[in-house]
């Protein structure tokens, strides 16, 4: 467990003088292109709290969007890490193969859905996995379209800016994109214009006929989906919709796969997303939560689509990188000795009750949703007007950081606050950085 007491404090401004100095450094050294949203720098970190370079100790809502789901510098990563980065740093899995890269593999096939046979590639990137996953399914099927939803996110390499919906500003000014991708609705039931009861029904056969008239099932190799969505807003998809769509794919020899990069490894009070409606993707990508921090990614998918690919097809000089294939062992021992599916479920419970809570308090505050430790809520005009409240959003979260509480936003239209703790984060830690939310809330809405 770390040794920073667990307890927001705050020293100077946030940011502070030591963090605007380095901020000045910044601007001089780093690309304009890499924005931040918070320019406090940080130089420890453990349990709920960052400790800044001015003394401030921050409460971290946010882990490092989804990615220290075990905690920062988890005692068993580190101590993993330490060990490997003693013994090898690299060798390329691909010229001289280890243990490690195996083991973690092993792990995936046997942690994600389903219990067929499976195989696993590792990379560094979710953007990286995703990317391959694309490749083994066209492989596989011999066919070149992709389906990908309103709202999604998959990275920021050139074939994931096009299957990313977003334009501004993951795609402004990065064009052209990659071929034989088509978007299609996303089930989003607080926005579905037939409501919320109709939206399951609706956005599936809206797929379905859309698919067929423009793109033809039979040239489709794979729907790729988020079954929570994140950067895209926090979108839950209604009960029935994956399921749908699942059994549509197998139906016409399509390859499902579900990107977990950012609701894998526990974050949503299972293992994964999909597990809570029993869905079974025949590929799911990981990476964010899987390594406590290291730079590691996977596709995990059905042995006969996996090895359907050429040998030399898959791989790349770093991917499956020893130390953070160590890290990845650490946090999934750190995962099921800890038993984080149910401490995400009790930090679940935590933010169902004081978002719900908010958006009961506060007109502005359209919808609270999410599962586990991934909620949000929605910020809107106020009441009936649900125009999206962008300006609100950035308010809030401007007033939280500078409170000493690092809040994240995220939304195709900008206006949804999210919440993804470190899963080591005590519930007053949890309680009074919500509560400095809803402060800003009262204050600013
Ligand atoms: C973050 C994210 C990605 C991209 O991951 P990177 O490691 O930033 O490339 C892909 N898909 C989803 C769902 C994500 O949240």
């Amino acid at each position: 467990m770390t040794n920073i007491t667990q307890q927001r404090k705050i020293v100077t401004e946030v940011p502070g003088p030591r963090s605007r100095e380095l901020h000045a450094r910044t601007t001089r050294a780093v690309s304009a292109g890499v924005g931040i949203g918070f320019a406090a720098y940080i130089e420890r970190a453990g349990g709920g709290l960052l400790t800044d370079v001015d003394g401030n100790e921050l409460i971290d809502l946010g882990a490092g969007i989804a990615v220290t789901t075990v905690g920062n510098a988890a005692p068993r990563v580190v101590q993993r890490v330490q060990q490997q980065v003693a013994d090898f740093t690299h060798t390329c899995f691909m010229v001289n193969p280890y243990e490690e890269y195996v083991d973690v593999c092993e792990a995936l096939n046997e942690l994600t859905p389903g219990d067929h046979e499976k195989r696993s590639a590792l990379f560094n990137s979710g953007a990286e996995a995703v990317e391959n996953a694309v490749k083994v399914a066209r492989s596989y099927t011999g066919r070149d379209a992709v389906i990908a939803f309103d709202h999604a996110y998959h990275g920021r390499t050139n074939l994931t800016m096009a299957l990313t919906a977003k334009s501004q500003p993951y795609k402004q000014g990065f064009g052209p994109f990659a071929g034989e991708i088509y978007r299609a609705p996303m089930a989003y039931p607080y926005r579905w214009a037939g409501g919320p009861e109709a939206c399951a029904e609706e956005a599936f056969s809206t797929f379905v006929a859309q698919v067929h008239t423009q793109v033809g099932e039979q040239n489709v190799a794979a729907v790729v989906l988020e079954p929570i969505q994140g950067e895209g807003g926090f979108i839950v998809p209604p009960p029935g919709f994956l399921g749908a769509l699942a059994e549509w794919c197998t139906r016409n020899g399509i390859v499902f796969v579900a990107d977990e990069v950012q609701t894998g490894f526990c974050r949503t009070g299972d293992w994964f997303a999909c597990d809570h409606e029993d869905i079974v993707p025949d590929i799911i990508t990981t990476a964010k939560g899987i390594a406590g921090g290291l730079p590691l990614s996977a596709v995990t998918g059905r042995a006969e689509i996996m090895d359907g690919v050429q040998s030399g097809g898959l791989g790349g000089t770093y991917g499956g990188n020893p130390i953070a294939c160590a890290a990845a062992l650490g946090a999934i021992e750190t995962m099921r000795e800890d038993d984080l599916v149910g401490r995400a479920r009790e930090i679940g419970d935590i933010l169902s009750l004081r978002l719900g809570e908010l958006a009961e308090r506060f007109p502005v505050v359209g919808e609270a949703r999410g599962r586990g430790a991934m909620q949000a809520i929605e910020l809107i005009a106020g009441g009936d007007d649900h125009s999206p409240n962008a300006a609100l959003t950035k308010a809030v979260s401007a007033y939280a950081q500078t409170e000493g509480v690092v809040t994240l936003t995220c939304g195709t239209y900008g206006n949804v606050i999210r919440f993804l703790p470190p899963l080591d984060i005590t519930d007053d830690l949890l309680h009074e950085g919500l509560d400095v939310v809803a402060a800003g809330l009262e204050k600013l809405a």
